[in-house]
């Protein structure tokens, strides 16, 4: 049945939101950028600027740093209890929930991606991630160690401490996610931040920012600078001040990072970019590969960094899934974010567009074939029809480098070592999938599959519980589930004699 398309009517609040400038929160106040300077945000289905945003830059990366700073030397925040900490983490989680769909209309307007994508995946994933943080805080805990040291008898024990004034430096695939993802491990912890959300998509980090103040987050616990990453995130980065920088991003700026963190030796954690193998065996259930291969690369319109971006088929299915994954391609509906029935919103920018679109070129300049997509769609907007490549190796650019677009190519093989091999020869290694019913076979590619996450049978589930992160150059550090908490803590072992 015919689904009718309905242009879902912008809420009053988020109308009134995009129509002022948006400034920028700075210990506790709405402020301008020091130079008075704003700058635009689109709306990637329409090409039409949505909104005006406070151009921050160096001096006010030092304002934002300097109140971090305070509230985490002398400010009351190191001085709230673990579980006053994850109360008003989880009343930030509350208050999102209540607004939930402003922010869904938000997301679609900014990113450009399907109002019912942020209505079910990226605002929930926010408040589940700021809920499972919250719960952390009464939870982070030390260790008692038997220390052999000659003579006295020691007690020796280790806490963990927050580590200090955070600098966050997040993109735009999914903005609220990543911006609730580095707020809620760090503050559980007990760290203060400075957020600089990506200059494509600022506003819902901005629009949290007001949640932030109502929930009664001291002043300068939570700053959220907006601005270019070549001035604000670089400024952020190299900050003499600023403890340790967590980055998302593309892995040529994540390097970038570590080169201004240098300075003051600050901690750094990645999470990079990302070329996955998505590898189907002949013994696999092709009904559910097929639409786990498709999914796994035009959700959010291929603009994830653990996109099954590298399909293999094992040479006996190989036509079977193109043309499955294909089918599926073609009958994806494309449209505006903020229209009911679009399955599929424009990419971010003008300039991925351009980046996809040229990456789409350099595939046919070598030889890949498109059997179906292969261009941009219409002249409005930034739109790329979901595009199938086959005719592809390891040797072209489309197969070796990240697209972040809705591009998959498509590669059969036929000796499992070899694939192993291939699907192992990238610089990245952030995710990987095998699709098989051979239970053993499956764990066996698993564990020799050089990537932070392997799914069996499955492809893309994330949870907040769950680590997740890149081997190789798709980053430092895991994200997600405990393991999150040592990116926002520092240990320290305490020892004294006790005979
Ligand atoms: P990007 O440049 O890596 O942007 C990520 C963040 O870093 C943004 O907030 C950006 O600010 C900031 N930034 C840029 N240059 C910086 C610098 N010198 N110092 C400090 N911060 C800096 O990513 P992009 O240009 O938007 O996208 C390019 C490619 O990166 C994509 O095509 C994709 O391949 C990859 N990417 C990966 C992910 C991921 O999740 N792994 C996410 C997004 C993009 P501004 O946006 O304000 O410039
Ligand atoms: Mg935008």
């Amino acid at each position: 049945m015919a689904t009718a398309t309905q242009t879902i009517p912008m809420e009053k609040s988020v109308a009134a939101y995009v129509a002022k400038p948006r400034l920028m929160l700075i210990n506790g106040k709405w402020v301008p950028a020091a130079s008075g300077k704003t700058f635009p945000t689109y709306n990637p289905s329409t090409g039409e600027i949505l909104c005006q945003v406070a151009e921050g830059d160096k001096e006010d990366i030092d304002r934002a740093v300097a109140a971090a700073r305070a509230a985490f030397d002398k400010g009351p925040w190191r001085n709230f209890t673990p579980s006053e900490r994850g109360r008003i983490v989880w009343k930030l989680a509350d208050l999102l929930e209540k607004h939930a769909e402003e922010f869904a209309q938000l997301e679609s307007l900014d990113n450009g991606k399907p109002i019912t994508m942020s209505r079910i995946a990226d605002i929930p994933t926010s408040v589940d991630q700021l809920r499972y943080y919250a719960g952390w805080a009464t939870k982070i805990e030390g260790n008692t160690i038997p220390i052999s040291a000659h003579g006295a008898k020691f007690l020796a024990y280790t806490l963990r401490e927050p580590i200090g004034v955070v600098g966050q430096i997040i993109p735009w695939n999914f903005p609220l996610v990543m911006a609730t993802l580095k707020l809620a491990p760090a503050l559980a912890a007990g760290c203060t931040v400075v957020l600089k959300p990506a200059e494509q998509t600022p506003l819902t980090a901005l629009m949290l920012g007001e949640l932030v103040q109502e929930a009664g987050f001291p002043d300068g616990v939570v700053n959220i600078v907006t601005g270019y990453g070549e001035t604000a995130g670089a400024a952020l980065a190299a900050h003499p001040n600023v403890d340790k920088i967590a980055f998302t991003g593309s892995t040529e700026v994540g390097k970038l990072i570590v080169h201004a963190a240098a300075g003051n030796l600050k901690k750094v954690s990645l999470e990079l970019g990302g070329k996955s193998p998505n590898i189907v065996f002949q013994d696999a259930e092709i009904e559910s590969a097929i639409p786990g291969a498709a999914n796994a690369i035009f959700f959010n319109q291929g603009q994830v960094c653990c996109a099954g971006s590298r399909l293999y088929v094992e040479d006996k299915q190989f036509d079977k899934v193109v043309e499955g994954v294909s089918q599926l391609a073609s009958k994806i509906r494309l449209g505006p974010g903020m229209e009911s029935t679009t399955q599929m919103g424009p990419v971010v920018s003008e300039e991925q567009m351009n980046r996809v679109c040229s990456y789409l070129e350099s595939g046919f300049s070598e030889g890949a074939k498109a059997v179906v997509g292969g261009s941009r769609e219409g002249t409005k907007g930034y739109f790329v029809k979901p595009t199938v490549l086959v005719n592809t190796n390891e040797k072209m650019k489309v197969v070796r480098e990240e697209i972040f677009g809705p591009v998959v190519t498509v590669m059969p093989f036929s000796d499992v070592d070899d694939l192993v091999a291939r699907a192992n020869n990238t610089p990245f290694g952030l995710a990987a999938a095998v699709w098989t019913r051979d239970i053993k076979k499956a764990h066996r590619i698993a564990s020799e599959l050089r990537a932070g996450t392997v799914w069996i049978n499955c492809y893309g589930v994330l949870d907040s519980a769950m680590p997740f992160g890149g081997y190789k150059q798709s980053g430092w550090g895991r994200e997600m589930g405990h393991e999150m908490l040592n990116l926002y803590t520092e240990v320290k072992s305490v020892c004294t004699p006790i005979s």
